[in-house]
Protein backbone atom coordinates (compact mmCIF):
# COMPACT_ATOMS: atom_id res chain seq x y z
CA UNK A 1 0.00 0.00 0.00
CA UNK A 2 1.17 3.47 -0.95
CA UNK A 3 1.95 5.33 1.95
CA UNK A 4 0.01 7.88 0.88
CA UNK A 5 -3.33 5.76 -0.40
CA UNK A 6 -6.01 7.41 -0.96
CA UNK A 7 -5.18 10.96 0.53
CA UNK A 8 -6.11 14.02 -1.23
CA UNK A 9 -4.13 16.88 -0.78
CA UNK A 10 -5.73 20.62 -1.10
CA UNK A 11 -3.66 23.57 -2.22
CA UNK A 12 -5.27 27.47 -1.61
CA UNK A 13 -4.20 29.06 -4.94
CA UNK A 14 -4.47 27.28 -8.61
CA UNK A 15 -1.35 28.57 -10.25
CA UNK A 16 2.00 27.08 -11.41
CA UNK A 17 3.71 25.79 -8.18
CA UNK A 18 0.19 24.20 -7.51
CA UNK A 19 0.53 22.44 -10.83
CA UNK A 20 4.57 21.27 -10.14
CA UNK A 21 3.09 19.74 -7.18
CA UNK A 22 0.91 18.02 -8.02
CA UNK A 23 2.89 16.58 -10.88
CA UNK A 24 5.13 15.63 -7.65
CA UNK A 25 2.75 14.11 -5.61
CA UNK A 26 1.33 12.07 -8.57
CA UNK A 27 4.11 8.88 -8.45
CA UNK A 28 3.27 8.95 -4.42
CA UNK A 29 -0.21 8.41 -5.71
CA UNK A 30 -1.64 11.52 -4.00
CA UNK A 31 -4.63 12.72 -4.81
CA UNK A 32 -5.05 17.21 -5.34
CA UNK A 33 -7.69 19.39 -4.67
CA UNK A 34 -7.03 23.06 -5.90
CA UNK A 35 -8.97 25.99 -4.66
CA UNK A 36 -8.53 29.15 -6.93
CA UNK A 37 -10.65 32.39 -7.67
CA UNK A 38 -10.46 31.65 -11.51
CA UNK A 39 -11.67 28.42 -13.13
CA UNK A 40 -8.84 29.37 -15.30
CA UNK A 41 -6.06 28.87 -12.88
CA UNK A 42 -3.43 26.72 -14.49
CA UNK A 43 -3.10 23.47 -11.60
CA UNK A 44 -6.96 23.03 -13.01
CA UNK A 45 -5.09 20.89 -15.74
CA UNK A 46 -4.47 18.53 -13.38
CA UNK A 47 -6.31 18.51 -10.90
CA UNK A 48 -9.84 19.75 -9.65
CA UNK A 49 -10.75 22.47 -8.79
CA UNK A 50 -13.16 24.43 -6.19
CA UNK A 51 -13.42 27.97 -7.36
CA UNK A 52 -14.64 30.92 -5.53
CA UNK A 53 -13.08 33.77 -2.96
CA UNK A 54 -11.50 32.93 -0.03
CA UNK A 55 -12.99 34.36 2.09
CA UNK A 56 -16.39 32.93 1.39
CA UNK A 57 -17.30 29.80 4.56
CA UNK A 58 -19.47 27.95 1.72
CA UNK A 59 -16.01 27.82 -0.35
CA UNK A 60 -14.10 26.93 2.19
CA UNK A 61 -16.53 24.50 3.64
CA UNK A 62 -16.47 22.83 0.41
CA UNK A 63 -13.03 22.68 0.04
CA UNK A 64 -12.54 21.74 3.57
CA UNK A 65 -14.64 18.88 3.32
CA UNK A 66 -13.23 17.02 0.05
CA UNK A 67 -9.53 17.19 1.75
CA UNK A 68 -7.08 15.51 3.91
CA UNK A 69 -4.56 18.26 4.34
CA UNK A 70 -4.28 21.74 3.41
CA UNK A 71 -1.45 23.67 1.99
CA UNK A 72 -0.38 26.78 0.05
CA UNK A 73 0.86 27.71 -3.51
CA UNK A 74 0.03 31.53 -2.13
CA UNK A 75 0.82 33.41 0.36
CA UNK A 76 -2.01 36.17 0.14
CA UNK A 77 -4.66 33.77 1.35
CA UNK A 78 -6.34 35.87 4.11
CA UNK A 79 -4.95 35.15 7.38
CA UNK A 80 -8.71 34.06 8.60
CA UNK A 81 -9.42 32.01 6.19
CA UNK A 82 -6.24 29.97 6.94
CA UNK A 83 -6.96 29.77 10.67
CA UNK A 84 -10.70 28.95 9.81
CA UNK A 85 -9.40 25.79 7.76
CA UNK A 86 -6.60 24.59 10.54
CA UNK A 87 -9.68 24.76 12.79
CA UNK A 88 -11.09 21.82 11.17
CA UNK A 89 -8.41 19.75 8.87
CA UNK A 90 -4.46 19.71 9.06
CA UNK A 91 -2.83 23.34 7.32
CA UNK A 92 0.51 23.45 6.93
CA UNK A 93 2.57 25.56 7.24
CA UNK A 94 0.78 27.18 10.12
CA UNK A 95 -1.71 30.14 9.94
CA UNK A 96 0.69 31.99 12.25
CA UNK A 97 3.68 31.10 9.81
CA UNK A 98 1.61 32.12 7.05
CA UNK A 99 0.69 35.67 8.94
CA UNK A 100 4.41 36.64 9.58
CA UNK A 101 5.41 36.36 6.13
CA UNK A 102 2.68 38.14 4.75
CA UNK A 103 3.52 41.36 6.90
CA UNK A 104 7.29 42.71 6.05
CA UNK A 105 7.14 44.34 9.47
CA UNK A 106 5.70 41.29 11.70
CA UNK A 107 8.69 39.41 9.55
CA UNK A 108 11.55 42.20 9.59
CA UNK A 109 10.98 42.25 13.47
CA UNK A 110 11.60 38.42 13.62
CA UNK A 111 14.52 37.91 11.30
CA UNK A 112 15.87 40.71 14.34
CA UNK A 113 15.01 38.74 17.12
CA UNK A 114 16.58 36.01 15.54
CA UNK A 115 19.79 37.87 14.95
CA UNK A 116 19.28 37.74 11.02
CA UNK A 117 20.58 40.82 9.85
CA UNK A 118 17.82 43.17 8.09
CA UNK A 119 18.27 46.23 6.20
CA UNK A 120 17.32 49.25 8.16
CA UNK A 121 13.14 49.89 8.20
CA UNK A 122 10.69 51.37 9.32
CA UNK A 123 6.85 51.93 9.26
CA UNK A 124 5.19 54.62 7.55
CA UNK A 125 1.72 55.65 8.35
CA UNK A 126 1.71 59.45 7.33
CA UNK A 127 3.02 62.01 4.55
CA UNK A 128 5.21 63.57 7.53
CA UNK A 129 5.72 59.88 9.00
CA UNK A 130 7.64 59.48 5.85
CA UNK A 131 9.93 62.36 5.91
CA UNK A 132 10.57 60.37 9.56
CA UNK A 133 11.32 57.62 8.10
CA UNK A 134 13.57 58.95 5.40
CA UNK A 135 15.47 61.25 8.47
CA UNK A 136 15.86 57.22 10.23
CA UNK A 137 16.37 54.91 7.38
CA UNK A 138 18.80 57.65 5.05
CA UNK A 139 18.69 57.36 1.29
CA UNK A 140 18.71 56.08 -0.82
CA UNK A 141 15.55 53.50 -0.01
CA UNK A 142 12.51 51.86 -0.83
CA UNK A 143 8.60 52.57 0.64
CA UNK A 144 6.82 48.85 0.52
CA UNK A 145 3.33 47.96 1.14
CA UNK A 146 3.65 46.00 4.29
CA UNK A 147 0.97 43.26 2.82
CA UNK A 148 0.08 42.05 -0.54
CA UNK A 149 3.33 43.09 -2.42
CA UNK A 150 5.07 40.62 -4.64
CA UNK A 151 7.57 40.32 -7.66
CA UNK A 152 8.77 44.08 -7.12
CA UNK A 153 4.68 45.63 -7.19
CA UNK A 154 3.79 48.05 -4.53
CA UNK A 155 7.63 49.66 -4.04
CA UNK A 156 8.75 53.00 -4.93
CA UNK A 157 12.36 53.39 -5.02
CA UNK A 158 13.28 56.93 -3.52
CA UNK A 159 17.05 58.07 -4.91
CA UNK A 160 16.79 61.31 -2.60
CA UNK A 161 14.97 63.30 -0.30
CA UNK A 162 12.95 64.83 -3.55
CA UNK A 163 11.42 61.65 -4.52
CA UNK A 164 9.29 61.54 -1.74
CA UNK A 165 6.09 63.17 -2.96
CA UNK A 166 6.03 60.70 -5.69
CA UNK A 167 6.39 57.87 -3.48
CA UNK A 168 3.30 59.05 -1.37
CA UNK A 169 1.83 59.95 -4.38
CA UNK A 170 2.34 56.11 -5.83
CA UNK A 171 1.59 54.46 -2.25
CA UNK A 172 0.66 57.04 0.03
CA UNK A 173 -3.52 55.90 -0.14
CA UNK A 174 -2.36 52.45 1.18
CA UNK A 175 -0.95 53.45 4.14
CA UNK A 176 -4.61 53.30 5.87
CA UNK A 177 -4.81 49.55 4.25
CA UNK A 178 -2.07 47.09 3.50
CA UNK A 179 0.46 49.29 5.65
CA UNK A 180 3.78 50.83 4.52
CA UNK A 181 7.13 50.43 5.13
CA UNK A 182 10.34 52.01 4.30
CA UNK A 183 13.47 49.74 4.05
CA UNK A 184 16.90 51.34 3.55
CA UNK A 185 18.45 50.46 -0.12
CA UNK A 186 21.22 47.69 0.11
CA UNK A 187 23.64 48.11 -2.70
CA UNK A 188 24.00 44.26 -2.57
CA UNK A 189 26.67 42.55 -4.60
CA UNK A 190 24.04 39.49 -5.22
CA UNK A 191 20.86 38.12 -4.14
CA UNK A 192 21.44 34.74 -2.82
CA UNK A 193 17.99 32.45 -1.56
CA UNK A 194 18.36 29.15 0.49
CA UNK A 195 15.28 26.74 0.00
CA UNK A 196 14.94 24.87 3.14
CA UNK A 197 12.17 22.08 4.70
CA UNK A 198 11.37 21.11 7.99
CA UNK A 199 9.49 17.67 8.44
CA UNK A 200 6.65 17.35 10.84
CA UNK A 201 8.76 15.50 13.49
CA UNK A 202 10.99 18.77 13.24
CA UNK A 203 13.76 17.23 10.79
CA UNK A 204 15.51 20.53 8.44
CA UNK A 205 17.12 20.29 5.41
CA UNK A 206 18.12 22.76 2.89
CA UNK A 207 18.67 22.58 -1.05
CA UNK A 208 22.16 24.58 -1.82
CA UNK A 209 22.09 27.87 -1.92
CA UNK A 210 20.97 29.67 -5.24
CA UNK A 211 22.14 32.91 -6.36
CA UNK A 212 19.12 34.60 -8.69
CA UNK A 213 19.02 37.37 -10.88
CA UNK A 214 16.07 39.99 -11.27
CA UNK A 215 14.67 41.92 -14.52
CA UNK A 216 12.39 44.67 -12.44
CA UNK A 217 11.78 43.14 -9.99
CA UNK A 218 11.17 39.54 -10.96
CA UNK A 219 12.95 36.49 -10.99
CA UNK A 220 14.62 36.50 -14.17
CA UNK A 221 17.67 33.44 -13.89
CA UNK A 222 18.97 31.33 -10.76
CA UNK A 223 22.10 29.38 -10.53
CA UNK A 224 22.51 26.37 -8.43
CA UNK A 225 25.17 25.93 -6.08
CA UNK A 226 25.83 29.32 -6.16
CA UNK A 227 29.37 29.92 -6.44
CA UNK A 228 29.88 30.82 -2.65
CA UNK A 229 32.53 29.96 0.17
CA UNK A 230 31.34 27.21 3.02
CA UNK A 231 31.60 30.27 5.89
CA UNK A 232 28.58 31.75 3.54
CA UNK A 233 26.12 28.91 2.70
CA UNK A 234 26.42 27.72 6.69
CA UNK A 235 25.38 31.20 7.67
CA UNK A 236 22.50 31.21 5.59
CA UNK A 237 21.82 27.51 6.50
CA UNK A 238 21.53 28.81 9.89
CA UNK A 239 19.42 31.50 9.49
CA UNK A 240 16.90 29.30 7.46
CA UNK A 241 16.87 26.77 10.77
CA UNK A 242 16.38 29.59 13.27
CA UNK A 243 13.45 30.68 11.57
CA UNK A 244 12.15 26.96 10.91
CA UNK A 245 12.31 26.54 14.18
CA UNK A 246 11.12 29.58 15.89
CA UNK A 247 8.07 29.29 13.35
CA UNK A 248 7.88 25.24 14.03
CA UNK A 249 7.37 25.27 10.02
CA UNK A 250 6.22 22.07 8.27
CA UNK A 251 6.86 22.30 4.98
CA UNK A 252 9.23 24.20 2.13
CA UNK A 253 10.19 27.69 2.24
CA UNK A 254 12.75 30.22 0.51
CA UNK A 255 14.46 32.52 2.63
CA UNK A 256 15.96 35.55 0.24
CA UNK A 257 18.87 37.17 1.19
CA UNK A 258 21.21 40.16 -0.46
CA UNK A 259 24.70 39.67 -0.10
CA UNK A 260 26.89 42.57 0.49
CA UNK A 261 30.94 42.64 0.97
CA UNK A 262 30.79 39.09 2.60
CA UNK A 263 27.49 40.02 4.76
CA UNK A 264 24.07 38.40 4.25
CA UNK A 265 21.30 40.71 4.69
CA UNK A 266 17.56 39.35 4.79
CA UNK A 267 14.81 40.36 2.75
CA UNK A 268 11.85 38.09 3.01
CA UNK A 269 10.44 34.63 3.77
CA UNK A 270 8.39 33.21 1.31
CA UNK A 271 6.36 30.52 3.02
CA UNK A 272 5.80 27.95 -0.08
CA UNK A 273 7.83 26.35 -2.68
CA UNK A 274 9.78 29.18 -4.32
CA UNK A 275 10.89 29.81 -7.89
CA UNK A 276 14.10 29.89 -7.70
CA UNK A 277 14.21 26.29 -6.20
CA UNK A 278 12.68 25.46 -9.67
CA UNK A 279 15.80 24.12 -10.48
CA UNK A 280 15.54 20.82 -7.94
CA UNK A 281 13.09 19.24 -10.21
CA UNK A 282 15.73 18.01 -12.45
CA UNK A 283 18.95 19.10 -10.44
CA UNK A 284 18.41 17.49 -7.06
CA UNK A 285 17.75 14.24 -5.31
CA UNK A 286 14.32 15.17 -4.26
CA UNK A 287 12.54 18.30 -5.88
CA UNK A 288 10.88 21.26 -3.28
CA UNK A 289 7.63 20.01 -4.92
CA UNK A 290 8.32 16.12 -3.47
CA UNK A 291 9.93 17.31 -0.01
CA UNK A 292 6.87 20.04 0.70
CA UNK A 293 4.47 17.16 0.04
CA UNK A 294 6.34 14.64 2.41
CA UNK A 295 6.59 17.34 4.97
CA UNK A 296 3.03 18.06 5.10
CA UNK A 297 2.04 14.33 5.10
CA UNK A 298 4.68 13.30 7.40
CA UNK A 299 6.47 11.23 5.37
CA UNK A 300 9.84 10.84 5.36
CA UNK A 301 11.86 13.81 3.85
CA UNK A 302 14.10 12.91 0.67
CA UNK A 303 17.90 14.06 0.20
CA UNK A 304 18.18 17.35 -1.45
CA UNK A 305 21.64 16.92 -2.56
CA UNK A 306 22.25 18.08 -5.80
CA UNK A 307 24.25 16.39 -9.14
CA UNK A 308 26.20 18.87 -10.71
CA UNK A 309 25.41 22.04 -11.89
CA UNK A 310 21.32 23.76 -12.83
CA UNK A 311 20.62 27.02 -13.79
CA UNK A 312 17.36 28.08 -14.49
CA UNK A 313 15.94 30.41 -16.59
CA UNK A 314 12.02 31.71 -16.16
CA UNK A 315 9.95 32.70 -18.91
CA UNK A 316 7.74 36.19 -18.33
CA UNK A 317 4.95 37.29 -20.66
CA UNK A 318 5.06 34.30 -23.55
CA UNK A 319 7.04 31.14 -23.76
CA UNK A 320 10.26 31.06 -26.39
CA UNK A 321 10.95 28.59 -28.46
CA UNK A 322 11.59 25.24 -27.03
CA UNK A 323 14.04 23.66 -29.41
CA UNK A 324 17.36 25.28 -28.19
CA UNK A 325 16.55 24.12 -24.56
CA UNK A 326 15.36 20.79 -25.32
CA UNK A 327 18.44 20.46 -27.99
CA UNK A 328 20.94 20.20 -24.92
CA UNK A 329 21.64 17.01 -22.71
CA UNK A 330 20.82 18.66 -19.78
CA UNK A 331 18.23 21.20 -20.70
CA UNK A 332 14.69 20.48 -19.29
CA UNK A 333 11.22 22.71 -20.16
CA UNK A 334 8.38 23.44 -18.04
CA UNK A 335 5.22 25.07 -19.90
CA UNK A 336 2.54 26.47 -17.14
CA UNK A 337 -0.44 26.30 -19.47
CA UNK A 338 -1.00 29.70 -19.39
CA UNK A 339 -2.29 32.68 -21.83
CA UNK A 340 0.52 35.04 -23.02
CA UNK A 341 0.21 38.04 -20.85
CA UNK A 342 2.95 40.65 -20.06
CA UNK A 343 5.05 40.17 -16.90
CA UNK A 344 3.34 37.01 -16.46
CA UNK A 345 5.17 34.20 -15.26
CA UNK A 346 4.61 31.32 -18.21
CA UNK A 347 7.28 28.94 -17.67
CA UNK A 348 11.17 28.05 -17.23
CA UNK A 349 13.63 26.09 -18.18
CA UNK A 350 15.73 24.12 -16.51
CA UNK A 351 19.28 23.15 -17.48
CA UNK A 352 22.00 20.86 -15.60
CA UNK A 353 25.23 20.34 -16.75
CA UNK A 354 28.17 18.17 -14.54
CA UNK A 355 30.84 20.90 -14.39
CA UNK A 356 30.01 24.95 -14.18
CA UNK A 357 31.80 25.08 -17.29
CA UNK A 358 29.08 22.87 -19.50
CA UNK A 359 26.75 24.63 -17.98
CA UNK A 360 28.06 28.03 -19.42
CA UNK A 361 28.08 26.69 -22.83
CA UNK A 362 24.90 25.01 -22.64
CA UNK A 363 23.84 28.89 -21.47
CA UNK A 364 25.38 29.91 -24.26
CA UNK A 365 23.96 28.10 -27.15
CA UNK A 366 20.66 28.72 -25.92
CA UNK A 367 20.77 32.42 -25.54
CA UNK A 368 22.23 33.01 -28.37
CA UNK A 369 19.59 30.52 -30.46
CA UNK A 370 16.45 32.55 -28.31
CA UNK A 371 18.31 35.81 -28.48
CA UNK A 372 18.59 36.21 -24.99
CA UNK A 373 22.15 36.69 -24.60
CA UNK A 374 21.19 39.33 -22.01
CA UNK A 375 19.44 36.84 -19.52
CA UNK A 376 22.21 34.28 -19.29
CA UNK A 377 25.37 36.77 -19.23
CA UNK A 378 25.03 37.37 -15.72
CA UNK A 379 25.06 33.79 -15.16
CA UNK A 380 27.62 33.24 -17.47
CA UNK A 381 29.82 35.84 -15.91
CA UNK A 382 29.41 34.28 -12.79
CA UNK A 383 30.51 30.49 -14.03
CA UNK A 384 33.49 32.52 -14.89
CA UNK A 385 33.49 31.04 -18.57
P1 LIG B 1 10.80 41.94 -2.88
O1 LIG B 1 9.42 41.95 -3.45
O2 LIG B 1 10.91 42.61 -1.57
O3 LIG B 1 11.44 40.58 -2.91
O4 LIG B 1 11.67 42.83 -3.88
C1 LIG B 1 11.87 42.46 -5.24
C2 LIG B 1 13.28 42.84 -5.67
O5 LIG B 1 13.51 44.24 -5.49
C3 LIG B 1 14.37 42.17 -4.86
O6 LIG B 1 14.64 40.86 -5.31
C4 LIG B 1 15.54 43.13 -5.09
O7 LIG B 1 16.10 42.94 -6.37
C5 LIG B 1 14.86 44.48 -5.05
N1 LIG B 1 14.84 44.99 -3.66
C6 LIG B 1 13.85 44.83 -2.74
N2 LIG B 1 14.17 45.39 -1.56
C7 LIG B 1 15.40 45.93 -1.70
C8 LIG B 1 16.29 46.65 -0.82
N3 LIG B 1 15.96 46.95 0.43
N4 LIG B 1 17.48 47.03 -1.34
C9 LIG B 1 17.83 46.74 -2.62
N5 LIG B 1 17.03 46.09 -3.49
C10 LIG B 1 15.84 45.67 -3.05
Amino acid sequence: MSPADKTTVGILGGGQLARMMALAGAPLGLRFKVMDTSAEACAGQFAPMVVGDYRDESTLAEFASSVDVATFDFENVPAESAQWLAERIPVFPSPRALAVAQDRLAEKTLFRELGIPVPDFATVETRTGLDEAMERVGTPCILKTRRLGYDGKGQFRIRSLADADAAWAALGEQAGTVGLILEGFVAFDRELSVVAVRGRDGEFQTWPLTENWHVDGVLSASLAPAVADDVLVATAVEYARALAESLDYVGVFALELFSRDGELLANELAPRVHNSGHWSIEGSETSQFQNHLRAVLGLPLGDTRMVGHACMLNWIGAMPDARPVLDESGGHWHDYGKSAREGRKVGHATVRADSMAELAHALERIGQALSREAQVAPVRARLGV
